[in-house]
């Protein structure tokens, strides 16, 4: 009957837990996508190509802008990222909930799309900054200088809070893994009002 899919948002500070809560949707849930950004940041050790990021060059990001590749795009931390609209249309088509890991901006940019109406937004941090702190150490993807920057946008971060429809502090991971998956069931049931329109004519005449 609905045939369109659904936008799961996670954001969050960098260290909070948002690839680990994603994995999780990916290994639990069926019928997800999760949309693979483009980034200008270099690969960390352990990300794979393609499955993590799609990793490019400044100038190709700033090519794939002048073309209209991007749903939207930002520059984080001094690095470009971007989500690719094709494929998320293609994933919505085909009834698929779609998780994306984008920072505040991108979320706003979302907002403000036709997609808007499909999207459920869940902002993940950790109980304080300096919990924050020794996640990005312990992750030990990331030097001192980078953790310092990360620490810094963290803040600028967390005043968006409030503008998202969920709130997960990921304290223990095994309560915030059953969190997000209550809310991927829940982010299915958001529609697009145009099919809901179309579903309330077929249920007056049947
Ligand atoms: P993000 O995607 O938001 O940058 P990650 O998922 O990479 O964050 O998590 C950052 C680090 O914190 C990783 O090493 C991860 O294993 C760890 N982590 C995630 N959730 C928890 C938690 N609830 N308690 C302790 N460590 C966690
Ligand atoms: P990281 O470098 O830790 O993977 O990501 C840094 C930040 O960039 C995170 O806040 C993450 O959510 C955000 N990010 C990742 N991909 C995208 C994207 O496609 N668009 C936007 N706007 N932000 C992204």
């Amino acid at each position: 009957m609905f045939k369109k899919g659904s936008l799961l948002i996670l954001s969050g500070p960098s260290g909070a837990g948002k690839s680990t809560l994603i994995q999780t949707v990916l290994e639990k849930e069926e019928n997800v996508y999760f949309s693979i950004s483009t980034t200008t940041r270099p690969k960390r050790p352990g990300e794979v190509e393609g499955k993590d990021y799609y990793f490019v060059s400044k100038e190709e990001f700033e090519k794939d802008i002048e073309e209209g590749m991007f749903l939207e795009w930002a520059n984080v931390h001094g690095n470009y990222y971007g989500t690719s609209l094709r494929p998320v249309l293609k994933a919505l088509d085909e009834g698929k909930l779609v998780l994306f890991d984008i920072d505040v901006q991108g979320f706003e940019s979302i907002k403000r799309s036709d997609l808007a109406p499909l999207a459920t937004s869940v902002f993940v941090t950790t109980p304080s900054m300096s919990e924050l702190e020794h996640r990005l150490q312990m992750r030990g993807t990331d030097t001192p200088e980078t953790i310092a920057k990360r620490l810094q946008n963290a803040i600028e971060e967390m005043a968006y809070m409030k503008e998202y429809d969920f709130i997960l502090i990921n304290s223990e991971l095994s309560r915030s893994k059953e969190q997000i998956l209550a809310v991927a069931k829940a982010a299915r049931l958001k529609r697009d009002p145009k099919e809901v329109e179309e579903f309330v004519g077929y249920w007056k005449t049947h």
